[in-house]
């Protein structure tokens, strides 16, 4: 079975338009949106959700209000300010734990001279399986201000591989997330190419090379897609010169094209909404990305 992972230094480069359109492209697939922070692929797949599964990424504490003797010794310890306290003409009351606050650490929990204190597994966000045209796609939803995107990210591909192996699928198309943080660590592991996609400005070059840096730390196999690539010419041509330098293959320049928000505004993966230079352009891409994958052989 192969990954393949689309990510890029920042958000807003294309990544989900070309996802999408690969994901129409190949046959035998599942896809993945593991951008979890803000996953919008459902938007261009059109998915219909068949099952939902709750994602406890953590604990938090809790605690017991009959054990409690309002020492306030938790108070003091937790670094977090998770641990609050209501006071009644200046006599402590009630302590309480602020869920959104505690960040899991258990030191309140250790120090707690009643074992008034749980540690309990906390909902930090939802996993969903859908129908698509295109195949079976797996997404999520983070929680507000929760903080465990990178354990949900590996949930998702472990489920997305589960559903593969289950249906005889040899290849899974994962939208990663943007950034170089734990998400996308979480994403690129043991992937067989990533795509990476940056625009043609100075912002878009140094996000390219942190991102290259990192697949090249996890040994995965890097390509390079320059969308806009007709906004700036001297930069475009600036990143694949140092691509060429670095022996990173820039599959695929993808000009400015207005017609992308309407297929977006569609809910349309671009290459099913309009027949252009640009869907040939993609469509090159995704032979390129096709001819290394039986470069690499296996299943
Ligand atoms: S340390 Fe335990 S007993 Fe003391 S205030 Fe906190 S929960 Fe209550
Ligand atoms: S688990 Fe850690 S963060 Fe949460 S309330 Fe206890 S000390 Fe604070």
């Amino acid at each position: 079975m192969r990954e393949i992972v689309i990510i890029s230094g920042k958000g807003g480069t294309g990544k989900t338009v070309l996802t999408a359109c690969l994901a129409s492209f190949s046959d035998n697939k599942v896809i993945a949106d593991c951008d979890v922070d803000a996953a919008n692929l459902y938007i261009l797949l059109n998915n219909k959700i068949l099952e939902k599964h709750d994602f406890y990424g953590g604990k938090k504490a809790s605690i017991d209000k009959e054990k409690c003797i309002n020492c306030g010794k938790c108070l003091a310890l937790c670094k977090f300010n998770a641990i609050k306290v209501k006071k009644d003409n200046g006599v402590l009351e009630k302590i309480f734990i602020d869920e959104i606050s505690c960040e899991g650490c258990g030191v309140c929990r250790w120090n707690c001279p009643v074992e008034a204190i749980k540690m309990e597994k906390s909902l930090s966000g939802e996993l969903y399986i859908s129908e698509t045209k295109y195949g079976i796609f797996v997404h999520a939803k983070l929680g507000i201000a929760e903080e465990n995107s990178g354990k949900l990210v590996s949930e998702i591909r472990k489920k997305a591989k589960e559903i593969a192996k289950g249906k005889n699928k040899n290849l899974i198309i994962i939208d990663g997330p943007p950034g170089i943080g734990c998400p996308v660590i979480a994403s690129i592991g043991g992937v067989d190419i990533a795509l990476i996609i940056t625009e043609p400005t100075l912002s878009g070059l140094h996000d390219m090379k942190r991102t290259l840096q990192l697949t090249e730390h996890f040994k995965v196999k890097s390509m390079v897609i320059i969308n806009k690539f007709d906004l700036n010419l001297e930069m475009a041509e600036e990143i694949e010169k140092y691509c060429e330098k670095e022996k990173i293959e820039v599959i695929g320049k993808i000009s400015f094209d207005e017609k992308v928000i309407e297929s977006v505004v569609k809910r349309v993966p671009f290459v099913e909404y309009i027949e252009n230079e640009t869907t040939e352009k993609i469509k090159s891409i995704w032979e390129k990305i096709e001819k290394e994958m039986k470069k690499k052989g296996g299943d």
